[in-house]
């Protein structure tokens, strides 16, 4: 089965990462902020913070703006549960936000609309890889005071809105280092932002609330930390830094390939009646995280599930993102959400696919996933001229 996605791993990384095994420092270490800088040069941020996962970076985020109880933060409802499930680490109340039909990015309108006098923060979602309209978000934020703007960047790592960089668009910008997402690093999570301030009081927060780390009291020759606030352990290790570091010289390359691949694909399904790539916002150039089709339900005689178990009995790893967070039965009760709330991302579910997108794949892998499709929808298609119309692909 070729899954949606994998990471690339090669004989550098696993130098590395032994190198560094056989160091003084497996953790707390000079690595930590070697990665750190390597990674916001590579960004263009002025800081980055490492830490243990993108869910933990998206908690830091939330700490560091002093969300609490009564606070609201509005996110959007098609995205992973980690966007959301920050808010409620802190006692706040996520208020969902619809995305728009054809580039399932949050709705700056619906966002608007959704603001009330306890909104304290959005965090927007650069859902398959292409950054929200930051701008809109932006202006809507400002024009009310403390409203802060966060990216969950964790698929957008490598995308650009007119030439910005994603990681620079918003006050905080989160990313994973998880094997699926753009690099790796086993698990991992970094937070970019313009202040040395807030990257500080985050560094504070991933090494449980300390001012000092074990290394900067070695090399102070000093014994004593003082814990200002209650922060975690979500450091993440010196080892897991060396792989970062080696995964961030092909970084540029990997980003590269995706972007090829997905051109192959929007060439190969364009004449395909029954499947429609996600819309890009004009200016943008994706990161291509994931390869999002829709479904045109009304030219199939089958649903999502049929396509998805069809494509799957090719071989084809396909996958959904993502059930809406309201939808989850966790939310469901907790926050009384039910079906209807959110209405462009409820009908997007219905008909999402992911086809699979990695570096690694070889050409034959990206014509088996283009043949499948053709096959499969071909199948499907309930006037079958349709499907075929124009077949040069
Ligand atoms: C992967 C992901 C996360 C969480 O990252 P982890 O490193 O797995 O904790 C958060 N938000 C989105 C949109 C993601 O895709």
């Amino acid at each position: 089965m070729l899954p949606y996605s994998h990471q690339s791993i090669n004989e550098r990384d696993a130098q590395a990462v032994v190198e560094t095994l056989y160091s003084d420092w497996l953790t707390t270490g000079p690595k930590i902020r070697e990665f750190e800088h390597a990674f916001a040069r590579w960004v263009g941020a002025g800081e980055a913070v490492a830490v243990s996962s993108g869910t933990a970076a998206l908690h830091a985020t939330m700490h560091v703006l002093g969300i609490g109880p009564g606070d609201e933060v509005i996110v959007p409802a098609l995205t992973f549960v980690a966007s959301a499930n920050c808010v409620v680490y802190q006692d706040a109340t996520p208020i969902f936000a619809d995305v728009d039909a054809e580039t399932l990015l949050i709705d700056p309108k619906d966002v608007e609309a959704k603001i009330t006098p306890r909104t304290r923060a959005i965090i927007a979602v650069d859902y398959a890889g292409q950054p929200c309209n930051y701008d809109a978000l932006k202006e809507i934020a400002c024009g009310r005071r403390s409203i802060s703007l966060v990216a969950d960047a964790c698929h957008s790592l490598g995308a650009r809105d007119g030439g910005r960089p994603a990681g620079t668009l918003a006050d905080l910008n989160v990313f994973s280092l998880h094997p699926v997402k753009a690099m790796t690093t086993g698990e991992g999570g970094v937070v970019t932002t313009e202040s040395f301030e807030t990257a500080h009081r985050m560094r504070c927060f991933r090494n449980h609330g300390v001012t000092s780390d074990h290394f900067q009291r070695e090399q102070q020759g000093s014994w004593l930390y003082e814990m200002v606030e209650l922060g975690h352990n979500y450091r993440l290790s010196d080892v897991q830094c060396a792989l970062g570091l080696s995964q961030l010289q092909r970084l540029a390359d990997s980003i590269a390939r995706r972007r090829a691949i997905a051109c192959r694909y929007n060439e190969a399904f364009h004449h395909l009646a029954g499947v429609c790539p996600v819309q890009a916002r004009p200016n943008v150039e994706s990161a291509h995280h994931l390869y999002v089709v829709r479904l045109d339900l009304t030219c199939l005689s089958a649903d999502r599930g049929k396509i998805f178990a069809a494509l799957r009995a090719e071989g084809i790893g396909v996958n959904v993102h993502y059930l809406p967070v309201h939808l989850h039965p966790f939310y469901r009760r907790r926050f009384g959400l039910a079906p209807g709330y959110c209405p462009n991302a409820e009908a997007a579910y219905e008909k999402v696919l992911s086809l699979p997108l990695f570096p690694a794949m070889e050409e034959r892998d990206v014509e088996d996933v283009i043949e499948a499709v053709w096959k499969v929808i071909g199948a499907y298609a309930v006037d079958t001229r349709a499907a075929v119309v124009a077949g040069s692909r």
